[in-house]
């Protein structure tokens, strides 16, 4: 069935506790603000009450899409915006999978959830037919599982999306991540804890519509469709992320010196190490596959078989475990291991239960240091000896922040900001703006990055690789402070239309105004990409501020000024003064 470039305007609301929709008519919205996240934080404005508890019923859950999705190469990501129970700000996570094809697919733009149920479900939302399932029977299992039964037990045709949590959403783990498609995760800042708290397992969205293009544009469409499917193609960028995945670039950044190792305690593994860890290893010996999101070609994400003896006595099982960049530098190089092996291990575990990996790897590489200088003890692991590299406990350690058998892990469970502000190690405990830390120590402006973009995480502006054009460079911090605004007010249009950041080069103004106006979208400029894009960056903040976030309060870990970067040693002077300048900045326009 064909559907109107329009209808991406039309937001399905949801109301769990009244077990109510409706549809409206938001084209006012997608007219300004394109999609995505520039959609989303005009809904969540509009439907978050300011002060509210993020793990009651009024924190709103808002996915949206862009006018690109489904009809241009890696317009493939969703946006998920909800009030952060880890940061208690902004919560801003993008999925990609099979998500966003299927929800523009159903004939939507965005899906506002609301509400809590009194009982356990999931959501089959199928075009206009929305349904509220029993979901007691799943309640407890991980996210592999849900999707395997879910396939099954809503059959369909067309395209589908399975949006689902683990067991540490239904446990309100602070940092609980949704799965999508079984290897995609909505993973920072907690959308699975929200979901928890509402009493939703999971959706499942099904669509077989297509998007028709107007009469009169149909050769224009197909002609800027080639070019942009041809520059992904062939840029040399597509290549790295098809051939090892974005673990291809965890070697080099060891040997830059700008890779957190052990908490920190140092910005470079040993070379054997960094070897073991490296995408170039994960590759040689446990690459099985490669997969894509929906409408792209790149096919950047990388799945390991990993094949372990089942059990004394036993034969062997083999478990096919995504991996990347992120995850191997949270639980590989942040906690010791010595093994890619182990490193799978802890992925697929942190995986089943459904957990951010990277606020679960820096959670416990701050417990390890904390463990080693007595500030906590045994009584607190619930008698776990935590130790760099030592896989069984650290496997041990991610059932047991789920299920929470002491308060030491209650207090884990709600990151690492408020554990540390509990149990002492602060100077160690690397979160910005509540948000654990990325694995880069490249410089000063990866930390502006972390501690001021609107979701305190390296995807903001990238501050890392501004970090390593500037090695060998006279830069002043404001200059740093400026380009890094102009990175995050871009970024705001990619992530609106909504297109995957690894296309970022691809996807230039110019090309995006094209492919606009060859969709009968013919109302944009460079010049008016520019001014949205700051208006939605201002809007993400102007959020987080109502809701408490203040510049000149952010705790900086002492730890990141005791390390040298590849700049050498950072000043803490320097950056309270970068964080000033982006208050003045921001402010002002
Ligand atoms: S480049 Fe990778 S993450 Fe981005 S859309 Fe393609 S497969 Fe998905």
């Amino acid at each position: 069935m064909l559907m109107k470039v329009e209808e991406l305007n039309r937001v399905l609301y949801v109301d769990l506790t009244k077990k109510d929709i409706k549809v409206k008519d938001r084209t006012d919205l997608f007219d300004a603000y394109l999609g995505g996240s520039g959609v989303a934080i005009k809904l969540l404005e509009e439907e978050c009450p300011t002060g509210i508890d993020p793990l009651s019923a009024a924190n709103p859950i808002i996915f949206a899409v862009g006018p690109l999705t489904a009809l241009y190469p890696t317009a493939s990501k969703t946006v998920a915006m909800f009030k952060s129970p880890l940061t208690g700000n902004l919560g801003e996570s993008h999925c990609g999978g099979r998500s966003s094809m299927a929800i523009r697919l159903a004939g939507y733009g965005a899906i506002v959830i609301t509400g809590s149920s009194d009982i356990l479900l999931y959501l089959t939302i199928d075009g206009d037919k929305v349904k509220f399932r029993d979901a007691s029977s799943i309640g407890g299992m991980d996210a592999q599982t849900v999707g395997r039964i879910l396939r099954e037990a809503e059959t369909g045709s067309g395209v589908r999306t399975i949006i689902r949590t683990g067991r540490a959403g239904g446990k309100l783990v602070r940092y609980a991540c949704a799965v999508s498609e079984t290897y995609r995760h909505f993973g920072r800042l907690g959308l699975g804890a929200v979901m928890g708290s509402k009493n939703l397992k999971a959706l499942v969205i099904s669509a077989d519509k297509s998007v028709e293009i107007p009469k009169g544009k149909r050769k224009e469409y197909r002609k800027v469709y080639d070019e942009i499917q041809d520059v992904v193609v062939e840029s040399d960028a597509m290549k790295k992320y098809h051939d090892l995945g974005t673990a291809g670039k965890l070697y080099e950044m060891n040997k830059l010196g700008g890779m957190a190792y052990k908490n920190l305690e140092s910005a470079s593994a040993p070379e054997e190490i960094a070897r073991e860890l490296s995408g170039e290893n994960f590759a040689n010996k446990f690459l099985s596959r490669r997969i894509s999101c929906s409408h792209c070609p790149v096919g950047c994400v990388h799945l390991a078989s990993l094949r372990e003896l089942y059990a004394p006595g036993y034969y062997f099982k083999t478990t096919t475990i995504p991996y990347d960049n992120e995850p191997i530098y949270a639980v590989g190089f942040m906690l010791g291991m010595e093994h890619a092996e182990d490193c799978l291990r802890m992925i697929d575990a942190v995986d089943t239960v459904g957990m951010d990996i990277m606020s679960t790897g820096v959670v416990l590489a701050w417990a390890t240091e904390a463990y080693g200088k007595g500030l906590i003890t045994k009584a607190h692991t619930d008698g776990l000896d935590l130790q760099w590299g030592d896989v069984s406990t650290y496997l041990e350690a991610v059932e047991k922040i789920v299920e929470m058998p002491t308060e030491f892990y209650q207090n884990l469970a709600m990151g690492v900001e408020h554990a540390s502000s509990v149990y002492g190690g602060q100077d160690y405990a690397l979160a910005f703006g509540g948000n654990e830390m990325p694995e880069y120590h490249t410089g000063i402006a990866c930390y502006i990055n972390n501690l001021t973009g609107a979701r305190h995480s390296h995807l903001d502006s990238a501050g890392y690789t501004l970090d390593q054009k500037l090695i060998g460079k006279e830069f002043s911090i404001e200059e740093v402070v400026k380009s890094l605004i102009a990175e995050e007010e871009w970024r705001q249009i990619l992530s609106s239309l909504v297109v995957c950041f690894f296309a970022r080069g691809v996807y230039t103004s110019e090309r995006v105004v094209k492919a606009m106006a060859a969709i009968g979208l013919e109302n944009w400029s460079p010049e008016k990409l520019e001014v949205v894009g700051r208006e939605i960056h201002r809007a993400k903040m102007n959020f987080k501020f109502r809701e408490g976030f203040d510049l000149a309060k952010l705790r900086i870990p002492k730890r990141i000024f005791e390390v040298p970067t590849p700049h050498g040693l950072l000043k803490e002077e320097d950056l309270r003064k970068a964080i000033e300048i982006y208050g003045e900045i921001i402010s002002a326009q």
